[in-house]
């Protein structure tokens, strides 16, 4: 069998180099938390495939209904055929994110074809055309997703991107101005934002404004709740649809089945994937039946989207998230790492702040508390050696200085302490070079 080394060679070979490799290790196989590479070395993964594993590695319930359904029907095309597995997972979205009082959901096999969607599908509800995104967002690698995703390195030479997309600032509790207090700060930002669309963007022009409520790529930076209530009510006011993506927040990953739920604001549209189908390609689009159905048809869905062996895997992870409890034991591995970090934040200058919600921990190095200045560096060397130590950790922010926790719920307290031991350790080390 091939080692690590033998697989980057073949890789470097045949692979595109635009097809990033951010984390080198390889991987054979995988169980729960843990991941055993092509050298036969075993890790622990906090990074659960860039938040897709919240149910773990291989749940054995979610294999199980994968291979029953490959067996009775693995392609019809949803256009051509209607299958009831679609319908069912459909019915279970509804029930578990109501949008208002009547919600419709769509399958895609993608996050950034939830986005793609979710756009199309306010665009023809509104009958307008531009959309407002957030500085440090991700959306993903199709064209309006790069559109929407702020990372200029994830753009490099890839344009011209989409017409009408307008960009404000995303408002980071972290760098805030010392003086003003939270609410403040959400007010002068939202005064922004009216004072925007009257310079930049005809506000009766604007179809949608898109965010994540806790930004994944950017660095695990959860909107301020009197924010999200305030643009809840510029979109009411205004016809504008409101799309949280949740493709990294949702199921189960801040405690919740989805981030939203914990603001008291119901979307109009909201794009989910990742954790969905732990690990099989599987998102949707949900939202109030009228927004739904405002779409014409033709004009949204694929040949694949809610491919009958995907839609198998999210039932059964849905059911395994539920008999496992796994948003109570989000809230208790969130909690453990939290606290463990924010002791390392006593005696580690180069720690800027631990924040996050549920499960979605983040720390974040900087090179000054006071100036909050990105430090890379230290990101950098303390991921190498947590490496080469046995656990996988994925780096986030548009400084590449955050390490953000995304390890399976699934994961037992022994692991999440080993792990903990190993990042104190690692960074311990890093310290003293
Ligand atoms: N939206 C968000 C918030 C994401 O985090 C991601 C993926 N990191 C995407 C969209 C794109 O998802 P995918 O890679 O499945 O297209």
């Amino acid at each position: 069998m091939a080692n690590s080394q033998d697989l980057y060679t073949r890789r470097s070979n045949v692979v595109p180099n635009g097809v990033g490799s951010f984390v080198k290790t390889t991987a054979v196989e995988a169980k729960g938390a843990r991941l055993t590479d092509a050298d036969g070395k075993e890790f622990i993964d906090f990074g659960g495939g860039i938040g897709v594993l919240n149910s773990g590695h291989c749940p054995p319930k979610v294999v199980k209904a994968i291979q029953d359904q490959a067996a009775k029907l693995i392609h019809a095309c949803f256009h051509i055929s209607t299958y009831e597995i679609y319908i069912e997972l459909c019915e279970k979205l509804v029930k578990l994110f109501p949008h208002g009082p009547k919600t419709k959901a769509m399958l895609t096999n993608t996050g950034a074809e939830s986005v793609e969607n979710a756009i199309k599908i306010a665009r023809q509800a509104t009958k307008r055309q531009a959309i407002i995104c957030f500085s440090d967002a991700f959306h993903g690698r199709s064209m309006m997703g790069m559109t929407l995703t702020s990372k200029v390195t994830y753009k490099t030479n890839c344009g011209p991107f989409a017409p009408e997309v307008y960009r404000l600032e995303f408002p980071q509790l972290y760098r805030k101005p010392e003086n003003l207090s939270e609410e403040e700060f959400c007010k002068q930002e939202l005064q922004k934002l009216e004072k925007f669309v009257g310079t930049y963007v005809d506000v009766t022009s604007v179809a949608a404004i898109i965010l994540e409520l806790v930004q994944g790529e950017g660095g695990f930076h959860a909107a301020p709740k009197a924010y999200i209530k305030g643009l809840r009510e510029f979109c009411t006011k205004n016809g504008i649809m409101l799309i949280f993506d949740e493709v990294q927040t949702g199921f189960g990953r801040t405690g919740k089945w989805g981030a939203y739920q914990h603001y008291d604001v119901l979307p109009d549209i909201s794009t989910w994937a990742k954790s969905m189908g732990s690990g099989m390609p599987i998102g949707a689009v949900i939202g109030r039946q009228e927004v739904m159905d405002a779409a014409v048809a033709g004009t949204i869905g694929g040949t694949y989207l809610g491919n009958p062996v995907c839609c198998a895997a999210a039932i059964a992870t849905i059911d395994f998230m539920e008999e496992e409890k796994l948003n109570d034991r989000a809230n208790v591995i969130g909690t453990k790492i939290k606290e463990r970090f924010k002791k390392m934040a006593e005696w580690a200058d180069c720690i800027g702040d631990v924040r996050g919600l549920g499960a979605m921990i983040a720390l974040e190095f900087v090179t000054d508390r006071k100036t909050k200045a990105p430090n890379a560096d230290i990101c950098d060397a303390v991921t190498t050696k947590c490496l080469e130590k046995g656990v996988i950790l994925l780096k986030a922010g548009n400084g590449k200085n955050v390490i953000r926790i995304l390890s399976p719920l699934t994961i037992t307290d022994a692991d999440v302490d080993k792990a903990l031991n190993i990042i104190e350790e690692s960074l311990k080390e890093v310290i003293k070079r």
